[in-house]
């Protein structure tokens, strides 16, 4: 998980300090409370600076590993659903590959 800098926006607090989040939960909430004072609200998520672009890349190279990952799902589902394969390819080059499977059976048999 990268790790997030946050701001608490409030003129009697200005705190700074960094979490670990998981890029889905990276966005505070109006829930959210400051570490050092303990209100809520007012938090911003900072995403300037240099050190803050790293962590900005870090976020997406964790975006794009998900993505990697169900695009990796998605094709095992394909391949285990004839029909959604058929679909993908078209039934007329589906019935095709079909047919040389089942020519290349009778060669072998
Ligand atoms: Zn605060």
């Amino acid at each position: 998980m990268p790790t997030y800098e946050y701001a608490h926006k409030i003129e009697s607090c200005g705190n700074e300090w960094e979490e670990w989040k998981s890029i889905t939960k990276c966005f505070p909430t109006p829930e959210d409370k400051c570490p050092k004072c303990g209100a809520t609200g007012n938090i911003e998520l900072q995403v300037s600076g240099g050190s803050g672009r790293g962590r900005v890349e870090l976020g997406e190279q964790e975006y794009r590993a998900k993505i990697k990952q169900d695009a990796k799902d998605y094709k095992k589902a394909v391949y285990a659903s004839e029909e959604k394969y058929a679909n993908i390819i078209g039934p007329e080059k589906y019935n095709h590959i079909q047919t040389q499977m089942d020519k290349n059976k009778g060669g072998r048999w």
